[in-house]
């Protein structure tokens, strides 16, 4: 098991927005979060790296790092968890004012303190990667939302974490813009690398995903693999979801 999320509950105030979620997650495993919207895909996953602090639940990593909710956390602990993994979010969060080779060494030079040629060299690499090494010296502005996105992903990844979270990456972008990202995803995907993504886009969650999480009111209605979520749910509340988004 890479990955054992247990009894995670969160309220923001009266509203109870997860309750009790458990999640395995095996190593080079993708799992895709589905559900209406409201239902706490965003917050789960905000969990899962310390975003935010549940009440409640236990996350245990591979190495045998774990995390009690519901306790007073010592400072050194939540950045270790942030450290573990790599977010992805919606709106892409660049730094408007650096470009997008500083984007990416942000973190690890001035979080991480690494090596300065040692983190260039890799940011470059992962430019490569994502397809962007031509625009490294390009501001936010310039770039269009595809490629912004795509800078995201690789400031997510030079981090160096052990898994990547996306937040719904291709739901701000103009319809043409999406299959360069999924094609970024679909390649770590190929790598091995473990990753938790939650989507509104159903037919690459089929053909990506090893296991597909519906979520509604908080709760985790249904998972499996995607020929049992999207073409054979045993929930009604899945049927329904599904048939109004695919
Ligand atoms: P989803 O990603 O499925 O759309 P979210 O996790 O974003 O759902 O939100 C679940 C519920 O929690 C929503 O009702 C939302 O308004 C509420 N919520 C999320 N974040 C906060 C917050 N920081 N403070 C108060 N309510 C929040």
């Amino acid at each position: 098991m890479f990955l054992s999320v247990k009894g995670l509950s969160k309220s923001f105030g009266d509203l109870n927005v997860l309750k009790n979620i458990d999640i395995a997650i095996d190593e080079g495993n993708i799992i895709t979060i589905i559900g209406p919207s409201g239902s706490g895909k965003t917050t789960l996953l905000r969990c899962l790296n310390g975003l935010e602090i549940p009440d409640q639940g236990r996350l245990v990593f591979h190495d045998g790092f774990e995390v009690e909710f519901g306790q007073t956390l010592k400072k050194k602990q939540l950045m270790e968890l942030s450290r573990k993994s790599g977010m992805v979010f919606q709106s892409y969060n660049l730094f408007p004012h650096k470009s997008a080779l500083q984007n990416v060494t942000e973190g690890p030079l001035f979080v991480q303190k690494r090596n300065k040629l040692e983190v260039l060299q890799l940011a470059e690499s992962i430019l490569k990667k994502v397809g962007l090494a031509d625009k490294k010296d390009l501001y936010p502005h310039q770039l269009s939302g595809g490629q912004q996105q795509r800078v995201g992903i690789a400031r997510a990844l030079a981090i160096e974490p052990e898994l990547m979270l996306f937040d719904e990456p291709t739901s701000a972008l103009d319809p043409e813009l999406v299959g360069d990202v999924l094609k970024v995803m679909k390649d770590l995907a190929k790598e091995g690398w473990t990753m938790v993504i939650v989507t509104h886009e159903l037919r690459f969650a089929e053909e990506v995903a090893d296991t597909i999480i519906f979520m509604d009111q908080g709760q985790i209605v249904e998972q499996g693999p995607p020929s049992q979520v999207l073409r054979n749910p045993t929930q009604e509340r899945t049927s329904q979801f599904i048939q109004r988004v695919m």
